[in-house]
């Protein structure tokens, strides 16, 4: 049965920048619905829109006498709260054997990997009494330092490698609060491995689980395998092709078995580090490409009448580039020219999503231009066809990004009316 693609927004605290700009708030949530304040016209009435859920992230600290930041609880929607939402579906879908597809959406630095792998439920709070040692400062965000405004130290944002337990030397005193997270994705896969091993412990004869990993990175309408660093020389990205009933799919992607969350940890944080990163005025350490993990999952199990059969799913979980247009990011020459191949294919998505969406609404002769653009061909499944699919759109709360939060807005909206048809991959095993 046709069914909507599920969409929901949420809003994050603000960041230094917005600080230091003297941001204002003119995002409000009521329920599920979110409104938006025109700052040049705050006397207006808002815009509003309806999703599925509205998360309000906006404030969850506030610092205390002691120079702590404490939660301050109630409205704020945390990390657990998204995954119980939307990744516990996710996972329920991948054991009925539905193919899943979860994408974010939204400018840079507007919380879409934060939403997606970032950091988790599993709070941890460190009162650390100095900087953290350098050996710490890697490539993946995953975890966050929150310190008092009076204390000198590293940036809010710092990564660390496998994200269990994060040793911080003392020396010299300073009141940084150390946080530890998951959310989504690693989230699901933990659980994901969790029922596995229940399974596995009572499994009869022919019964047989197995989860790959696959990490890419559109960048410039080109595809590259994260997990190959020799894939990412080859001129012209690996090659799209087109399987008569699977759809498109990239042509030697490497899919690695995978056992267990840690290792899932491991290569993504592998895949980070071959990842395409230019820096814009916007954000110096934002990603301009296109981020697709695929984790294909594999049931076996012989049925009643003695057949072996085996269910699929594919989980893929996209990361996009950042929305915002080429001349907000003060981005000219080369940069330019990138920009506009990374809105070719974000701008191709919006057309999919517009033309699936007047198409669900029973307008008649809508070709979907899906082949306009790589991206739109690898998620034709996701936004068309076999697939379950969410849609995270992240926001900034801040008047300073009005443009580009009204125009997430909007593009989220539309995605509500996109409908897919995801059916059970079941089949004799071969
Ligand atoms: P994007 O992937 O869209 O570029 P990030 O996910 O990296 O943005 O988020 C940018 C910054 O904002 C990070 O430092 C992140 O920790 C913070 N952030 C984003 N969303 C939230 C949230 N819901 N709660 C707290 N901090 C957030
Ligand atoms: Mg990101």
């Amino acid at each position: 049965m046709a069914e909507a693609v599920k969409v929901a927004v949420r809003v994050r605290p603000f960041n230094q920048r917005e600080i230091s700009r003297k941001a204002t708030v003119i995002i409000n949530m009521i329920g599920n619905s979110t409104e938006i304040t025109d700052p040049d016209n705050p006397k207006a009435t808002p815009k509003r829109f309806a999703f599925d859920y509205s998360y309000w992230s906006h404030d969850e600290y506030k610092e205390q006498p002691n120079g702590y930041l404490e939660p301050v609880g109630g409205k704020y929607a945390d990390q657990k709260r998204v995954f119980d939402d939307l990744g516990r579906g996710v996972l329920e879908n991948a054991w009925n054997g539905y193919n899943c597809s979860l994408f974010a959406y939204g400018q840079t630095g507007s919380g879409k990997s934060y939403s997606m792998v970032g950091y988790g439920t599993n709070k941890v709070f460190v009162p650390c009494q100095q900087r953290l040692d350098q050996h710490h400062r890697l490539a993946a965000p995953c975890y966050q330092v929150l310190r008092r405004s009076s204390c000198q130290g590293e940036g809010n944002s710092l990564g660390v490698e496998a994200c269990d337990e994060v040793k911080v030397v003392v020396s010299k005193p300073c009141a940084h609060t150390l946080l530890l997270f998951h959310c989504i994705v690693p989230i699901s896969c933990e659980e994901l491995f969790k029922e596995i091993e229940i399974k596995r412990s009572t499994a009869v004869k022919g019964e047989e689980y197995q989860v790959t990993y696959s990490m890419m990175e559109i960048y410039n309408e080109q595809v590259r395998d994260l997990l190959n660093p020799a894939s990412l020389k080859v001129k012209g990205g690996l090659k799209v092709r087109q399987h008569p009933k699977q759809g498109f799919y990239v042509e030697q992607l490497k899919a690695v078995p995978v056992h267990s969350y840690s290792e899932i940890d491991k290569k993504m944080t592998e895949g980070t580090k071959n990842r395409t990163v230019a820096s814009t005025n916007m954000n110096a350490t934002s990603s301009r490409a296109h981020t697709i993990v695929g984790l294909h999952f594999t049931q076996k199990k012989v049925n009643d009448s003695g057949k072996s059969m085996t269910k699929t799913s594919v989980i893929n979980l996209v990361d996009l580039a950042g929305s915002e247009r080429a001349d907000s990011t003060g981005a000219t020459g080369d940069r330019l020219k990138e920009g506009a191949n990374i809105n070719k294919s974000l701008s191709t998505l919006g057309n999919c999503i517009k033309a699936l969406a007047d198409q669900s609404q029973g307008k008649k002769g809508i070709i979907v231009p899906f082949r306009d653009s790589v991206l739109t061909k690898l998620l034709m499944n996701a936004l068309g066809g076999n697939s379950k699919t969410i849609m995270i759109a992240a926001l900034s709360p801040a008047h300073i990004n009005y443009d580009e939060t009204l125009s997430t807005l909007r593009f989220a909206d539309r995605a509500k009316a996109v409908k897919t048809v995801a059916v059970v991959n079941e089949s004799p095993t071969d």
